[in-house]
């Protein structure tokens, strides 16, 4: 077994694990911040991911403190609580944005800073994005049926960001057959393996490449990522925003 392998079996090993604490909801937040993309709703990449053989390889999930057991155990627990009811899930979320939103009219939210999307996750987001119409949601996914699911919603708010790589491509096809509708805020992102250079493909509207390494890109326009281009990438999503402000949706 490879090591990136055995990362995501112990992974899953520890969030599979039945002592987290699910008695006291109290003090629970589920909310998560990242200096580069914002605040994120986070779930167990054990049990949520389908990962492709490169982002095995690539995934930032699988190392620093978003594998410490305090990062983990908010991860298992939101699952458990979104499982459990995806309609007080979001309102959860809607009580804990309430301050950032109140201080930034440009405030957004990630879902998805890892883990990725299952059914009780799509109504969750529904609730949400219905709920709070002005909030602009920034998903992303590498799962055909949910993706697809979440796209036919049409939910004006609530982006949907489709990562592919040389070894998932097969994906869009998957993706685009289980789609209803055309008119959707869906759109491709494409993560370079180790050492690949990027040659660009027409339908990728953002492109990262390994490690945001610019040596891997040969050719730089509008669809590189500004996170593989810049020295300091603080904030740059909340710069950026083409993830989620219809720019990368309509580049496609
Ligand atoms: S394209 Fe912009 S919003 Fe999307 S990941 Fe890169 S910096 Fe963030």
């Amino acid at each position: 077994m490879r090591i990136s392998n055995i990362k995501f079996t112990n992974l899953q090993k520890k969030t599979n694990k039945t002592d987290i604490f699910l008695t006291s909801n109290i003090n629970h937040t589920i909310l998560s911040n990242n200096k580069v993309t914002g605040l994120s709703v986070n779930f167990p990449i054990g049990t949520t991911c389908q990962p492709s053989k490169v982002c095995i390889k690539t995934c930032y999930g699988l190392t620093g403190p978003i594998t410490w057991p305090t990062s983990l155990n908010k991860q298992v627990k939101n699952a458990l609580l979104c499982k459990d009811s995806p309609k007080d899930f979001a309102q959860k979320i809607i009580e804990e944005i309430t301050k950032y939103s109140a201080k930034d009219n440009n405030f957004f939210l990630r879902w998805n800073g890892v883990g990725d999307l299952f059914k009780e996750a799509v109504d969750a987001i529904h609730e949400l994005a219905t709920k709070e119409p002005s909030l602009p949601i920034w998903v992303v996914t590498r799962i055909p049926e949910h993706a697809a699911k979440l796209a036919d919603l049409l939910l004006p708010n609530v982006f949907i960001h489709f990562s592919l790589d040389e070894k998932s491509m097969n994906r869009k096809e998957k993706v685009e057959k289980l789609l209803t509708t055309k008119k959707n805020n869906l759109f491709y992102s494409y993560q370079c393996d180790k050492n690949e250079t990027y040659d660009p493909i027409s339908f990728i509207s953002v492109v990262f490449a390994d490690k945001y390494n610019k040596d891997f890109i040969s050719e730089v326009d509008e669809t590189i990522c500004p996170l593989n281009t810049n020295e300091n990438i603080e904030g740059m999503c909340n710069k950026c925003r083409r993830c989620f402000n219809g720019d990368a949706v309509n580049y496609k």
